[in-house]
């Protein structure tokens, strides 16, 4: 799959898997994707520099540190960001 056409599975994998991103751990296809979704994304490219700041804060961040309830809010927010 080389083109984004549902933003909304896209954010959700995105955040999913963003501590991965972060660290480098996905496949370069993957990490292409997923580049290409941020250029048109506004709410994920917030959510990428939120997690950046978070981590050079907290020096780490793992999976168990993001919350479902956060989690849910933040794809709440993406929907209304990319509905403009
Ligand atoms: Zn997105």
């Amino acid at each position: 799959m080389t083109t984004v056409q549902d933003d909304d599975l896209a954010c959700q994998e995105l955040v999913e898997i963003i501590t991965d991103y972060l660290e480098g751990a996905r496949a370069a296809a993957e990490r292409e994707r997923f580049g290409a979704h941020l250029e048109v994304c506004e709410g994920c490219r917030r959510y990428l520099d939120q997690m950046r700041t978070t981590i050079r804060v907290a020096g780490t961040l793992t999976e168990e540190d993001l919350e479902p309830a956060a989690k849910d809010q933040l794809l709440r927010l993406f929907r209304e960001w990319n509905r403009t």
